[in-house]
């Protein structure tokens, strides 16, 4: 449990980043913040996900 928490606190400031599932063409940085709070990205290739 408190490794966990650990953990989260960790990636606070960090950045996510990974290719777009749909064409991998496309690297997208999302924020955790942004993960958390569900924002929305858009792909070059038209692909939207939340996470
Ligand atoms: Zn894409």
């Amino acid at each position: 449990m408190t490794k966990i928490i650990q953990k989260e606190l960790n990636n606070k400031e960090g950045r996510v980043k990974f290719s777009c599932p749909k064409c991998l063409n496309t690297d997208i940085t999302r924020t955790l913040n942004a993960r958390k709070i569900g924002t929305k990205y858009t792909c070059t290739c038209g692909f939207e996900g939340p996470n």
